[in-house]
């Protein structure tokens, strides 16, 4: 076998993070390599259930020199179109993939990095981590005292309502996944309770536009990681309540409300089987409804300043519906559930990143994606750099300035 191979940037990970970066460091003409374990955007075919489509508009999907040229820019592309859009990337890049290549370490090595991987060791001197944000189900700890006879399934795994047993599904977690998982499996006929808790309303179209657009227009998207009052906070901030369908219809509480779904509080453990909800539901929805509104006066008054003028007049909508005396208890043994559905979030996998570089939560150090070691960057999660750091067209600012800090520290040499 022969020696590491050498190159001056390994990044782990082809999805497109992993891939707008590889551009951005072409166009600076620095040698590197891009190692993924599968192949060139796995997580959109491997980790999405079938019904998928993306909840952000086709004209909003685009990468660094590449945009969408079909018939449909208010469209959304399905699991499989986002996979081979970003393929197509890969190819009209040239990206220089190594696929089916697992990294299972990085550890530091003379002046730079060793990376480690089921193919033979490369050294470089920067890595980036483009491995993923979502590449691992953030599920409670109580999920270890569910009763056995109850299945469990995360949103990385279901794929349609028909692997899940008969019977009633508790749906945990209220951003995209969670209401879309949760119609979708109230409509398969099993009864769905879905657990709420903070959560993020937006119509899909507002004043006769999609809702992306307005948030694109007013820069609510561009608001900066250095610049908002609690970084920590808004990372943590869920996914938007929305759903990309061809009729762009809004998907919110209310509908499923309509459709037969039951609402409860925030899930705060499991006692004796017996799942206990928070009793803060009214307050998460008014919050959501609050915010929303205040989200809706800024358009407003973006538009009174800007126009255009052949905007629809202006709306608001229904309040979330939320009775009183919701139950704040579900003895799971005792009901119709025969499943948990964990929508409650995604962390990544970075258990092979051998670098002091995590706090006492396991959290990766980092500033805007500048790691807290030398020639480490970090690409994908929530707010890294912008709002928009967590969808596909936010790779764009976000590798251009990290290529940036890494062409400097390459060329300062040390
Ligand atoms: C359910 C869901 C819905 C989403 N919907 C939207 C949406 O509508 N619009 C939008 O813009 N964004 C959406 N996103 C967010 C975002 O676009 C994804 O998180 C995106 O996949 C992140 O891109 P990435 O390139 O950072 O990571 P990924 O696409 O996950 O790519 C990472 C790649 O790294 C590889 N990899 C991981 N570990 C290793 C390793 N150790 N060695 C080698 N290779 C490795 C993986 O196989 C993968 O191919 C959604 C995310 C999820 C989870």
């Amino acid at each position: 076998m022969g020696g590491a191979r050498r190159v001056a940037v390994v990044i782990v990970g082809g999805g497109h993070n992993g891939l707008a970066m590889s551009k951005q460091l072409s166009d600076r003409s620095i040698d590197h390599v891009v190692l993924e374990r599968g192949e060139v955007a796995e997580s959109w075919r491997a980790q999405r259930w079938d019904s998928f489509t993306m909840l952000t508009p086709n004209w909003q999907t685009r990468l660094p020199g590449q945009s969408y040229e079909g018939d449909e820019p208010d469209g959304f592309m399905t699991g499989a179109q986002i996979a081979d859009f970003v393929a197509a990337y890969a190819r009209t890049i040239a990206a220089p993939v190594v696929n089916g290549t697992t990294v299972s370490a990085v550890r530091p090595e003379n002046d730079g990095y060793s990376v480690i991987t089921d193919d033979g060791t490369w050294t470089c001197r920067g890595v980036v981590l483009a491995g993923g944000a979502c590449n691992l189900p953030l599920v409670p700890n109580f999920a270890d005292v569910v009763p056995d006879e109850i299945e469990q399934v995360n949103p990385l795994a279901y794929r349609t309502p028909e692997q899940l047993a008969d019977g009633g599904v508790l749906v945990v977690g209220a951003a995209a996944t969670g209401l879309q998982l949760a119609e979708e499996i109230h409509r398969s006929g099993r009864p769905v309770t879905l657990s709420v808790g903070e959560h993020v309303r937006l119509p899909r179209t507002y004043r006769g536009r999609d809702i992306q657009h307005w948030m694109d227009a007013i820069g609510r998207l561009d608001e900066r990681w250095d610049e908002v009052d609690d970084v920590a906070k808004a990372r943590k901030v869920a996914s938007p309540q929305l759903i990309g369908t061809p009729e762009r219809r809004t998907l919110d509480l209310n509908h499923l409300d309509d459709i037969g779904v039951e609402l409860r509080g925030r899930l705060g453990g499991l006692r004796d089987g017996v799942a206990m909800f928070s009793g803060g539901l009214r307050n998460h929805c008014a919050l959501a409804d609050q915010k929303l509104d205040r989200l809706l006066d800024d358009i407003d008054a973006w538009i009174a300043e800007n126009g255009p003028d052949d905007v629809s007049p202006v709306e608001r909508f229904e309040p979330t519906r939320i009775g009183r005396g919701t139950p704040l208890t579900l003895d799971l043994a005792r009901s119709d559930v025969r499943t948990v559905v964990w929508a409650t979030g995604f962390r990544p996998d970075l258990s092979w990143l051998e670098l002091p570089v995590f706090d006492p939560s396991g959290n990766l150090r980092h500033d805007g994606g500048v790691v807290d070691a030398p020639g480490v960057y970090h690409l994908g999660s929530t707010f890294l750099r912008r709002r928009r750091s967590s969808f596909v067209h936010g790779a764009e600012d976000d590798t251009r300035d990290l290529a940036d800090h890494l062409a400097g520290y390459l060329a300062r040499g040390r």
